[in-house]
């Protein structure tokens, strides 16, 4: 087993160790070894693993990209393509990156005290921790969480971080553990346990690398929250990510502010009111189309042939049951417009069938005509569309179909126009 440098020296940065053993490299060509001790962190535990660099014997310096646990204990280091792998035996200096290994322990121990704070408050226990790039959570066993209930637990975690509380480690055998009242007793694998005690807080038995006293967590931000099949999801930052995040969603706030020439905290009221005239100029518009494709229906009808024919009374007559057909195309309005122009049409009475096309992409056809009207506007559509390669379908009365782009619309109209009467 690698002698862990981390357990009692958290903030031990730079270590001279040995190689004691090298795997062969990974199919992606990675190289992996074991070091006698080490101080790099393995991905365990909800704890991302460490990253740094190894100065070999040779002077090269090369970086350690990935850290993890082997089945017997062992500490994995992954080298990032080095020109010369490390041999057995070898003397080595390790370096942990400074900043991401005090993040790590910022968002750790805030974990610690969040989960305790959760505990004592509202008696939630945490099922599990994750610690991700950007933001760290933690799985409450609840099944429900409220507003109040969150900023509670985070005004007290805060609490704990201003009081300074120490946090100091400890080994103990596992039968003394069990009688300390440890607010998490770990599966029964190991004799002793290693505890991690915030002062007069929280007592639990943990593997990660913590700070040595809360002030140095700075500060936990509780951000979303969200049901999972165990309970509720707490989503938080500790330290120097609580800024950074803080940081960019004050950016997005200037920046929405900016567009509304508004204060930050005005921008839900200047949203609801945007939305609002959104919502009212959508309905105005909806309405001057439905009255402008009436409009445009009425002077369709003034023009069609039917009221042109003279005559004896019988080709009157004749003129006056035939179909009158209605073919439009719109190179300026959408195929919406196209349709409310035909369902239009086809209720003006006087059984006109209307053949309307929008060119505006992506471009279609609608045929409509009254209930019961002379023609199948579903097979016409077929037709039509068979022969250009479209898509669509309908009823007797009412077919929609999309054209490919660059159709001769105005020809598939007047084709489809010839075989009705
Ligand atoms: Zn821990």
């Amino acid at each position: 087993m690698t002698k862990r440098l981390y357990y009692d020296q958290p903030d031990l940065l730079e270590f001279d160790s040995t190689v004691e053993e090298v795997h062969a490299p990974s199919a992606e060509g990675r190289c992996s070894f074991a070091l006698r001790e080490s101080a790099f962190y393995p991905t365990s535990g909800g704890q991302v693993h460490d990253t740094g660099w190894l100065s070999l014997e040779s002077g090269e310096r090369v970086r350690v990209s990935e850290v993890g646990e082997a089945e017997d204990g062992r500490v994995v280091h992954y080298l990032e393509a080095p020109s010369e792998a490390p041999v057995a035996a070898a003397r080595v200096h390790g370096s942990i990156d400074p900043g991401r290994r005090r993040d790590h322990m910022q968002q750790h121990t805030g974990q610690h005290v969040l989960s305790a704070a959760f505990l004592e408050l509202y008696q939630f226990p945490t099922v599990s921790f994750h610690m991700g790039d950007d933001y760290c959570s933690i799985d409450l066993a609840t099944p429900t969480l409220t507003a109040e209930q969150v900023i509670g637990a985070e005004r007290r975690t805060n609490e704990i971080i201003f009081e300074n509380r120490g946090v100091t480690i400890r080994y103990v055998s596992r039968a003394e553990a069990e009688t300390l009242g440890l607010r998490k007793l770990p599966p029964a694998e190991r004799d002793e346990l290693r505890l991690i005690e915030i002062a007069n807080f929280d007592l639990s038995a943990c593997g990660g690398t913590h700070v040595f006293a809360t002030g140095q967590i700075g500060s936990v931000l509780l951000r979303k929250t969200e049901k999972t099949r165990q309970g509720m999801r707490v989503e938080f930052v500790c330290g120097g990510r609580a800024v950074r995040m803080a940081r960019r969603d004050y950016g997005a706030l200037v920046e929405s502010a900016g567009l509304y020439s508004a204060q930050i905290w005005d921008l839900p009221a200047q949203i609801r009111k945007s939305f609002e005239e959104v919502r009212a100029a959508r309905k105005e518009k909806e309405e001057a189309l439905d009255e402008l494709a009436g409009a445009m229906v009425e002077a369709a009808l003034i023009g069609s042939p039917v009221d042109r024919v003279t005559g004896s009374s019988e080709t009157l007559a004749a003129a006056r049951s035939a179909p009158r057909i209605i073919t439009r195309v719109f190179a300026d309005r959408d195929v919406v417009f196209a349709k409310l122009f035909a369902q239009k049409a086809a209720r003006a009475g006087g059984g006109v069938v209307a053949l309307v096309a929008s060119t505006v992409s992506p471009p279609g056809v609608v045929f409509a005509q009254a209930p019961g009207g002379p023609a199948d506007m579903g097979a016409l559509l077929k037709q039509a569309l068979a022969a250009v390669g479209g898509r669509g379908g309908g009823t007797h009365d009412f077919a929609q179909g999309g054209v490919p782009a660059g159709c001769d619309v105005e020809k598939l109209l007047q084709d489809t126009g010839g075989k009705i009467g």
